[in-house]
């Protein structure tokens, strides 16, 4: 009876040496003292001592690609597919080549290209069209005897020859009254 309650202070007591020699794990366990590291994009909020998470992962903050950069997250700078590329307009007489998206400009306008006006067209630009100074209309010289009147720039005439205004001066000598001259 004796030596049978021996048995059982000694296990008793190993009982209680091997609890105390486990209490800080399993103490740390039920509560530990969480020290979390920050969420980011891709990581959650986590315990870096027990795992515990606090909260998912952010997920990236894309900024929609422009011309030259990529769908990029505004927190971590992370890419995502490519640049939309220039979208470039040609380059008109007033107008430069530039990107409609973001007027980025590669050539400048290309200038009118003017024809000279004449009689009848005026100064123009032979790509767009636009008239700078009007036609010159003709400028006609009078009619004479043997010409109708006539452009001095394009020589269009117009109307008939005055004809010779002959006056018998002599017997011999027929004489034209506006040039002088004679048969
Ligand atoms: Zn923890
Ligand atoms: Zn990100
Ligand atoms: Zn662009
Ligand atoms: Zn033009
Ligand atoms: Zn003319
Ligand atoms: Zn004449």
């Amino acid at each position: 009876m004796k030596k049978n309650h021996l048995l059982v202070t000694v296990i008793l007591s190993l009982s209680i040496v091997l609890l105390l020699s486990l209490w800080p794990a399993i103490s740390s366990k039920a509560a530990c003292n969480h020290s979390f590291a920050a969420a980011t994009c891709t990581s959650s909020k986590k315990c870096t001592k027990c795992g515990f998470v606090a909260a998912p992962a952010l997920g990236h903050n894309y900024a929609a690609a422009t011309c030259t950069k990529a769908q990029t997250c505004r927190r971590c700078g992370k890419t995502s597919g490519k640049p939309l590329g220039h979208n470039f307009a040609a380059a008109t007489c007033t107008t430069p080549e530039k990107c409609t998206r973001c007027g980025f400009v590669t050539k400048p306008a290309l200038g009118h290209y003017f024809t000279a006006a004449t009689c009848t067209t005026p100064e123009k630009c032979t790509r767009c069209g636009f008239v700078t100074k009007p036609a010159l209309g003709h400028n006609y010289a009078a009619a004479t005897c043997t010409e109708p009147q006539k452009c001095t720039r394009c020589s269009r005439t117009i109307g008939n020859p005055l004809g010779h205004d002959w006056t018998v001066v002599s017997p011999n000598v027929t004489r034209c009254n506006r040039c002088g001259a004679t048969k």
